[in-house]
């Protein structure tokens, strides 16, 4: 490890990844990307893959289709393939009220000019013959949408940064952090210090205690999720599939697993990563309601991940007031989908110093301002939201 670096990545998922690689293809050559544990061991080698960028909110919209654009051809451009599947992404609605909002989340797609259909009841079930129609009232289809190998896209990046020299340090935690005069100085290491000018925080669930090292307390709490995986089935699901009123998400692997994750409203917030009796049932109960033909299906794998979440859900990134560079790329609740341009725009901002206009409205000055941004399609319970929000005053 050198002991200076123009720029220190903190934490090795694919966001940090993501912009170490855009970085370096900017030409920026001294970056190093210090990971406390094994490379994409966060929520980045634990979720649930699936991308869309069918949001409700036109800061959602635009970030997450600026990445769709690069899902498209990042298997070329990475040079190694990350298995993206673009089979369509379906945001299912089961209730009438939620189709009377979809109504209004896909005229604002359209107007982006996103390409999304508002289906009805029996188109959806039509397109998914084995989904219990009881559960249907409609959807949103997204036919860009799909899903990706999470551990393919996190091995991608790191590949691909390393190829143009930026040094990755795996089981290099960072416990400290220097700063001068307001000014970004230094990290200190379970390796050694490192001397640097910015330092950025990918940290995912733990960015709140690595802004604690500079100095700054964020608006974030841990989210713990879970998942499993079934035995192969024959194909039944070809597309991915988001059901709020579920607040589940699922799809089939090209191998024919069955993945699917849920949250459970009002669970108490957690670190960690130990799976549940207790969140097996509820997504089986869950997922056998929506697809009654998984009943009797053998459960191969489950696990769980931990996300930081803002109090509004949505990312925080830039630079923050106080701290001249520190600079924040965390907060990610869909960064997985959100990485191709969370790390492209990041690395922009870097560079040039100036905000692209698809992250400014993320900056954490929203919480000040008030201009918080609740995108209300999100497969995340709103008592999660209200929950936050308390917390945070
Ligand atoms: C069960 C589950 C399902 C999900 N499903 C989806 C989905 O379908 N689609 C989607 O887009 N998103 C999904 N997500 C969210 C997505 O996985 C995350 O938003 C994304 O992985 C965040 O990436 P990251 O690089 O910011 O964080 P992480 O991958 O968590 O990486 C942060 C890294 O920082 C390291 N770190 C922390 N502190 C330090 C320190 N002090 N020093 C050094 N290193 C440190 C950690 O070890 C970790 O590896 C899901 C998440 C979970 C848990």
């Amino acid at each position: 490890m050198r002991n200076h670096y123009d720029v220190v990545i903190v934490g090795g998922g694919v966001q940090g990844l993501s912009l170490a690689y855009n970085l370096a293809r900017s030409g920026l050559l001294r970056v190093a990307v210090l990971e406390k544990s094994y490379i994409g061991s966060g929520a980045s080698g634990r979720n649930g893959e699936m991308i869309r960028s069918a949001f409700a909110s036109l800061e959602w919209i635009r970030l997450f289709d600026h990445s769709i654009q690069i899902w498209e051809t990042l298997s070329d451009e990475l040079d190694f393939n990350v298995m993206f599947t673009r089979c369509g992404y379906l945001v299912l609605a089961t209730k009438a009220d939620e189709m009377k909002a979809y109504g209004t989340y896909a005229k604002l797609q359209e107007e982006f000019g996103l390409k999304t259909f508002l289906l009805d009841r029996d188109e959806v079930v039509k397109r998914i013959p084995a989904l219990n129609p009881e559960m249907v009232a409609g959807g949103i289809y997204q036919p860009d949408g799909g899903f990706a190998r999470h551990d393919a896209v996190v091995w991608a990046y790191a590949r691909a940064a390393r190829r143009l020299s930026v040094e990755i340090f795996p089981h290099t935690e960072v416990i400290g952090i220097r700063v001068k005069s307001g000014s970004i100085t230094g990290v200190n290491t379970t390796k050694g210090d490192i001397e640097t000018q910015t330092v950025v925080n990918a940290a995912g669930a733990h960015a709140g205690w690595v802004a604690q090292m500079a100095g700054l307390t964020l608006p974030t709490q841990t989210c713990r999720l879970e998942m499993l995986a079934t035995e192969p089935l024959k194909p039944f699901l070809s597309m991915a599939l988001a059901s709020p009123y579920s607040l589940s998400y699922m799809h089939q692997s090209t191998r024919g697993e069955f993945i699917g994750g849920a949250e459970i409203e009002n669970l108490p917030a957690s670190n960690s990563l130990r799976s549940s009796r207790r969140a097996v049932q509820d997504m089986a109960q869950k997922f056998t309601l929506l697809f009654p033909g998984l009943c009797g299906a053998r459960l191969m794998r489950q696990w769980a991940g931990v996300v930081g979440m803002a109090a509004d859900m949505s990312p925080l990134l830039g630079p923050v007031d106080g701290v001249e560079g520190f600079i924040l790329d965390c907060g990610w609740v869909y960064g997985f989908m959100g990485a191709p341009a969370g790390g492209k725009l990041m690395a922009e901002l870097i560079l040039t110093g100036e905000t692209p206009k698809h992250i400014r409205p993320f900056n954490l000055n929203r919480f000040k301002t008030g201009k918080l941004i609740v995108d209300p399609s999100l497969t995340v319970s709103t008592g999660s939201i209200e929950k936050n929000e308390k917390n945070r005053r």
